[in-house]
């Protein structure tokens, strides 16, 4: 199982992982121009497709 997060702090809003994931627990909240986890963390299969579009760095997932 795997948890995902997103830093807000580091997300530059590309707006690119929310699409990427195959799990669709991810979102970009449009006021704010920032991705954020909004489904079940845990719902993350560990694809990697959000890392792999994320410039930034701002998403990481752990292996629980
Ligand atoms: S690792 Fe895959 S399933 Fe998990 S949040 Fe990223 S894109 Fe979605
Ligand atoms: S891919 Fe990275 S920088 Fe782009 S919106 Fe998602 S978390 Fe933010």
């Amino acid at each position: 199982m795997f948890i995902v997060s997103i830093d807000e702090d580091v997300c530059t809003g590309c707006d690119l992982c929310a699409d990427s994931c195959p799990a669709g627990i991810l979102a970009f909240d449009e006021e704010k121009k920032k991705s954020y986890v909004s489904g079940d963390e845990t719902e993350c299969m560990g694809c990697e497709a959000c890392i792999t579009v994320c410039e930034s760095g701002a998403i990481t997932i752990m292996e629980i």
